[in-house]
């Protein structure tokens, strides 16, 4: 607890009100995050944008931003019975339309035969990120290295055509690079998937970094982690690949809170490097 207080102390820039009962710290832009520093013992609810969060015990959640909300409002309802409100401003970010060209047809219309696989892998997927194990990490957001070298080819929460076909907002950064490219372990975590071959994300890899935090790595080539494994920053997962939906070699990089996915970017330490 002391050691999440200093935390939250040291980003005092990010609207931090560290006197009352509850303290609110973070990134407040569309695919941000918030982290919220709660006394559990006077607190029996709190509500973001009047969706109950799931207090587990121990004084301290994360809340994703999606990609639309402008806004945000907490509420801690004290065991008392007071409420205590804090509003807070999201900063919009603009999102724009990739259109992507030279999909194979059956990662754009699947045929109905395939759809059985289609719905377990998926299944699996949001599996994956159920668990609520300790934060791996020791400050107070999320902080990765860079996963592996490549070009920006598409950013989170863009709208994605395939083939002139629309299909869902694109929830990762995609770092395009040759075959064979070394991709490493941006931040300790635990192995929660290592799934080969899959309809669309071809070899995948999610990990656990604790408190609902997971990062997942798509289209691989090939496979180095296994499930089960805590791989610490630096540690192989795998090779950039071209396996799933994907029309050249990348690594699709993504950051999840549960099952919502948040913009990689915030929480990258040397976002700077990037290439675009
Ligand atoms: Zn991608």
């Amino acid at each position: 607890m002391i050691k999440k207080l200093t935390a939250l102390f040291a980003l005092s820039v990010l609207s931090v009100n560290a006197n009352a009962a509850m303290s609110v710290g973070g990134i407040f832009k569309q695919g941000g995050l918030i982290a919220i520093t709660y006394d559990e013992a006077e607190t029996s609810k709190i509500t973001v944008n009047d969706k109950a969060i799931i207090l587990d015990g121990d004084g301290f959640e994360y809340v994703p931003l999606n990609r639309k909300d402008t806004k945000l409002i907490v509420n801690q309802t004290l065991k008392s019975g007071k409420i205590i409100s804090k509003t807070y401003n999201v900063t919009k970010q603009s999102y724009k339309v990739q259109h992507v060209k030279g999909v194979k047809k059956k990662h754009v219309t699947p045929d109905p035969k395939h759809l059985d696989r289609i719905r377990g892998e998926s299944k699996q997927i949001k599996d994956a990120r159920k668990g609520n194990i300790e934060k791996y990490f020791d400050t107070l957001l999320p902080e990765f290295a860079t996963p592996s070298e490549g070009i920006v080819t598409g950013v989170y929460g863009s709208s994605r055509t395939y083939n002139g076909q629309e299909r869902s907002w694109h929830k990762g950064l995609d770092l395009a690079n040759k075959e064979g490219t070394p991709i490493i372990s941006p931040l300790k975590g635990k192995v929660v998937l290592a799934m080969k071959d899959s309809y669309f994300n071809g070899n995948l890899v999610i990990i656990d970094h604790g408190k609902k935090i997971y990062s997942i790595y798509a289209h691989m080539y090939d496979i180095i982690a296994k499930k089960g494994q805590i791989l610490e920053v630096g540690d192989p997962i795998g090779l950039v690949g071209s396996t799933g939906r994907s029309t050249g070699p990348h690594l699709h990089w993504g950051v999840y809170v549960g099952q919502q996915a948040i913009d990689p970017e915030f929480f990258l330490k040397d976002a700077k490097d990037l290439k675009k």
